[in-house]
């Protein structure tokens, strides 16, 4: 599978901005990522860095766009495929970088910091809410959430991702974490869950 831009929306539920200490946003906040952060949860230890302070998860679904978008698409035509991905954010550092008014890259773009259960096809955005997301962390349940807490849905963020920056096949969005995010430690177990099902684990080396 050809994956071409990251894209991801911050602080896109309430609760979450909350715990943060942010307010909630009237337009979305986007960044990205390179390519070279993605990996894929296959039961592998995934390294992240030790010399730069707390590292957070930040469970998302993401969709995956399999065609063109234009002016008027709609999202269950132009979205084919889904995943969850935890989108790692070294938070001391986007603190720091916040303050100074910096760019997040190097909170949010290292090496391994976005980590994909492999995709399945996109069942369409009503089917979406019939299933919560969450993460399993050492067999607790830290995060879980439901598109309908969204304060920007699918159909809002693709447009204005094609407005601002175009989009087209092979471009991911990770649409934003719901409350619950939180450190990791070396060798902590996670598992993402769509409803009851084990999308993909991964154990984390720091
Ligand atoms: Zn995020």
């Amino acid at each position: 599978m050809n994956i071409r831009n990251i894209f991801c929306i911050g602080r896109n539920y309430a609760d979450h901005a909350k715990e943060l200490g942010n307010t909630v946003p009237k337009s979305p906040i986007f960044f990205s990522k390179p390519t070279h952060s993605l990996t894929f949860a296959n039961r592998q230890e995934v390294s992240l860095p030790s010399d730069k302070g707390e590292i957070h998860h930040e469970l998302e679904i993401v969709l995956y766009i399999g065609k063109k978008v234009k002016d008027g698409s709609q999202v269950d035509d132009v979205v084919t495929k889904m995943s969850l991905g935890i989108d790692f954010t070294l938070r001391n550092l986007q603190t720091k970088l916040k303050n100074h008014g910096y760019p997040w890259l190097r909170a949010k773009g290292f090496r391994n910091s976005a980590v994909l259960t492999n995709f399945w096809d996109f069942p369409g955005t009503q089917s979406c809410q019939l299933n919560d997301f969450s993460l399993v962390k050492n067999g607790e349940t830290v995060q879980s959430g439901n598109i309908q807490e969204m304060i920007f849905d699918f159909q809002t963020i693709i447009n204005h991702l094609h407005n601002e920056f175009g989009l087209d096949e092979g471009d991911i969005i990770f649409t934003g974490t719901p409350e619950g995010v939180g450190p990791v430690s070396n060798q902590d177990l996670l598992i993402m869950f769509w409803g009851e099902q084990e999308k993909g684990r991964f154990v984390i080396t720091i």
